[in-house]
């Protein structure tokens, strides 16, 4: 079987990572378990485009078990754990995928994904399903000559048309998926992942809310305590950290919104709210958690306090006006591992971490496996869906009823008992007759 990793002779460590993973994730291990016995995937392929983590080669693996040839590159060029891809590849996974990815080397490994003709594509921010759709429809940039430099004879451009169907596992791919539906372009079915409650409810929020603090934490050790916290963005992913900053000890956690009924929850749930042209002057650590572009923008960056950090956990590295802050800089330099300080020409330095990518993922090791337990249930139950039912092209949320199965297990695999209804209550809260 054919790879590109870092190292090959990682791979022993890789295991060790998967296993503490594996015993994190008994709601994915409970579906693999079944995965065993029915085979519901035996002659698919899927190319998945997934942060190459420990998590993600427990869903791989579930995936394998379930009958199905994978083959799996990065949806991040920063984010890939060596460790763990070499152990993929040692079991005889296509893996294309080393941290440090630069842009040929990104779309080179989707052009890898695609050569094994894939049954069905599973994403993470819609780079590989979007590339697709480029080649399907002939378009001819940097991105699609990378692509063919390593697809080998497949022909591209009718890919699409033998794909069953795609997942998307975050806010961002989904979004420009539905845009691409929405032009008419779509070229087969989606499900949406990160619309299932099991998934947003608790990966962005809970996933993020954790994990970025421990991103920021590893790159610079600071103290929380006392400091002055920007939140850009008051989505799922934005309340996580926003809560988590106060549960550190922030002295003060300012949000800043475009969306008025977000900015007052924001301001119900006790945080100050402002705008960024405001609390760039206040605030000591800014995290961006919008999916949005230059939310933090050179200008906001030059009125920033010496010292000021900057991280980014949104999608892609653009909400941070990166590019203008490497133009305008007199000097950079890295300070530790995934902190470089930039000196600005008014004299202040301000810190980036990981290049404004996403920092939990670059600077930590993502979310824990618990919480991606449940995100990563429902790609395996999407992909099985898309297994077992023919849907036409469209964006879907997964059927609640699997979205109410992976919460029961994860509810189980803590050993919590819910309530159930009684027959009465189930008609009184269905019913329009009974009333005062
Ligand atoms: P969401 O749509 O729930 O929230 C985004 C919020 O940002 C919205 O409330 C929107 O009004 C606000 N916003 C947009 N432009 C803004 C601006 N210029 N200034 C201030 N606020 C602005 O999305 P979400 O689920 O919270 O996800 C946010 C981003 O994080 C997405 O790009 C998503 O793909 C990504 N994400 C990252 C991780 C991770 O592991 N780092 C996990 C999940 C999602
Ligand atoms: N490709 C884009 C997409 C944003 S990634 C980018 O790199 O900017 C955000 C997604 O990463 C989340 O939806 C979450 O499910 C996923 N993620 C977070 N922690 C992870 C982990 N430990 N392993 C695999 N995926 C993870």
């Amino acid at each position: 079987m054919e790879y590109k990793v870092k190292d090959i002779s990682l791979a022993s460590r890789g295991r060790q990572l998967i296993y503490w993973a594996e015993r994190n994730m008994p709601v994915l291990m409970r579906i693999r378990e079944r995965f065993e016995r029915e085979r519901p995937l035996a002659g698919i392929t899927i190319a998945a485009s997934l942060h190459v983590t420990k998590e993600t080669a427990v869903l791989v693996r579930t995936l394998a078990r379930g009958g199905a040839r994978v083959a799996l590159v990065p949806s991040n060029p920063l984010s890939t754990q060596d460790e763990v891809a070499a152990a993929l590849a040692e079991e005889g996974v296509a893996v294309y995928a080393w941290r440090g990815m630069n842009e040929r080397e990104y779309y080179n490994a989707i052009g890898f994904a695609l050569s094994f003709s894939p049954d069905i594509t599973m994403d993470d921010g819609a780079d590989l399903t979007a590339s697709v759709h480029k080649l399907a429809y002939g378009a001819s940039d940097d991105t699609v000559q990378h692509i063919r430099e390593t697809a080998g004879s497949i022909d591209l451009a009718k890919l699409a048309s033998r794909i069953r169907g795609g997942t998307e596992e975050t806010t961002t791919g989904v979004i420009r998926l539905k845009a691409l539906h929405r032009e008419g372009k779509l070229l087969y079915p989606i499900i949406a992942v990160n619309e299932s409650y099991t998934k947003y409810l608790f990966d962005n929020r809970y996933g993020t809310g954790q994990s970025t603090w421990d991103g920021i934490l590893r790159a610079t050790n600071m103290l929380v305590a006392g400091k002055v916290v920007v939140v850009a963005g008051y989505g799922w992913v934005g309340r996580g950290i926003a809560t988590r900053a106060r549960g550190l000890g922030a002295r003060r956690v300012i949000v800043t919104e475009v969306n008025p009924v977000r900015a007052l929850e924001a301001v119900f749930d006790g945080f100050e709210v402002m705008p960024i042209s405001r609390a760039a002057e206040i605030g000591d650590v800014f995290i961006t958690a919008t999916g949005d572009v230059r939310v933090i923008s050179l200008d906001h960056i030059l009125r920033m306090k010496d010292g000021a950090i900057l991280a980014n956990a949104g999608h892609f590295n653009v909400e941070i006006d990166v590019e203008g802050l490497e133009r305008v800089a007199r000097s950079k330099r890295t300070i530790r591992p995934y902190l470089e300080e930039y000196e600005l020409p008014n004299g202040k330095r301000v810190y980036l971490i990981g290049e404004g990518r996403l920092v939990n993922l670059v600077a930590a090791e993502g979310h824990p496996s618990e919480v991606m337990d449940m995100s990563f249930a429902n790609q395996a139950l999407a992909a099985e869906y898309l297994v077992k039912n023919k849907l036409g092209v469209g964006v879907y949320k997964l059927p609640d009823e699997l979205d109410v199965e992976v919460a029961k297990l994860k509810l189980s695999s803590m050993g919590i008992e819910i309530d159930e209804l009684t027959e009465e209550q189930r008609r009184y809260i269905t019913s329009w007759e009974l009333g005062t």
